[in-house]
């Protein structure tokens, strides 16, 4: 089995910063990664409660989406569980569910809660794009970008103040950062889009991840251009939280000869 290259990106030795092992980055972390799964939890079946949840047992889109995800979740615990970090994926309960809703977006949330919209579907167009888009975004969970942005959101609105007692202070505010932090869009319509660091993170760990659940990696160049086509004169949302330019197709070119190297296509 090949090893991840770990790409030492700007090291930012700050207090309260922690080594993430997936990216090899110091991370700002002032939020306990348990605490936040369990806030996960909480808001992914409230949001799965007010939204239009399709079964995969009779709709083919859903299906696909809860394949795709098993398929490159089965593959990283394989992968980090023979490289001795299986710990990297410890309180994650994966659960893939596809939404009804014409918005073309997707995110994971800490400890493996997915959601797919079928918006997203005419975008992606086949299963290898689809896995492209998840491996993203299960890089972005992985990664703990959501945590890092939550840190940040907590130091700078909140004045540095613990999860919990945020939770139990303010938890309508806390909520609304939550979201904001996790790119899901939220009632205040603000949606804040990842960092350049945190997209090339996504870009380089999600190309793999599609790569070692057997999906081909190069898929993701001509994703990439259907999205920054789709919505015409207005961006699709997917767009304002991970917005592309040349940058991106770059770093996917370069990106690309390691992905391969995990590349086994499925049967
Ligand atoms: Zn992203």
């Amino acid at each position: 089995m090949k090893k991840i290259i770990f790409l030492m990106l700007a090291a930012v030795f700050l207090a309260g910063c922690v080594l993430n092992v997936v990216t090899g980055r110091k991370q700002l972390s002032l939020v306990n990664e348990s605490e936040l799964q369990l806030m996960a939890a909480n808001q992914y079946n409230t949001f799965l409660s007010d939204n239009k949840v399709l079964n995969p047992r009779n709709n083919k889109d859903a299906a696909m989406v809860s394949r795709t995800g098993t398929n490159i979740a089965d593959a990283i615990g394989e992968y980090y569980s023979n490289e001795g970090q299986g710990s990297i994926l410890e309180g994650y309960k994966w659960e893939f569910n596809t939404i009804d809703s014409k918005e073309v977006n997707a995110w994971c949330m800490p400890g493996g809660k997915v959601v797919v919209y079928t918006g997203l579907l005419p975008v992606t167009q086949t299963e290898a794009a689809l896995a492209i888009v998840m491996g993203h975004e299960i890089a972005h969970a992985l990664a703990k970008h959501g945590n890092e942005r939550m840190s940040q959101a907590l130091v700078q609105q909140m004045g540095g103040m613990a999860l919990s007692v945020a939770i139990s202070q303010q938890p309508q505010k806390t909520q609304e950062l939550f979201l904001m932090s996790f790119g899901i869009g939220s009632t205040i319509g603000a949606m804040l889009p990842w960092s350049r660091q945190q997209e090339t993170e996504a870009d380089q760990y999600g190309l793999i991840f599609a790569a070692m659940a057997g999906y081909d990696p190069r898929e993701a160049i001509p994703f990439w251009q259907r999205m920054s086509e789709a919505g015409g004169g207005s961006p699709p949302e997917f767009l304002s939280t991970h917005p592309s330019d040349d940058t991106r197709m770059k770093n996917l070119e370069k990106f690309m000869p390691e992905a391969l190297k995990f590349y086994t296509p499925r049967k």
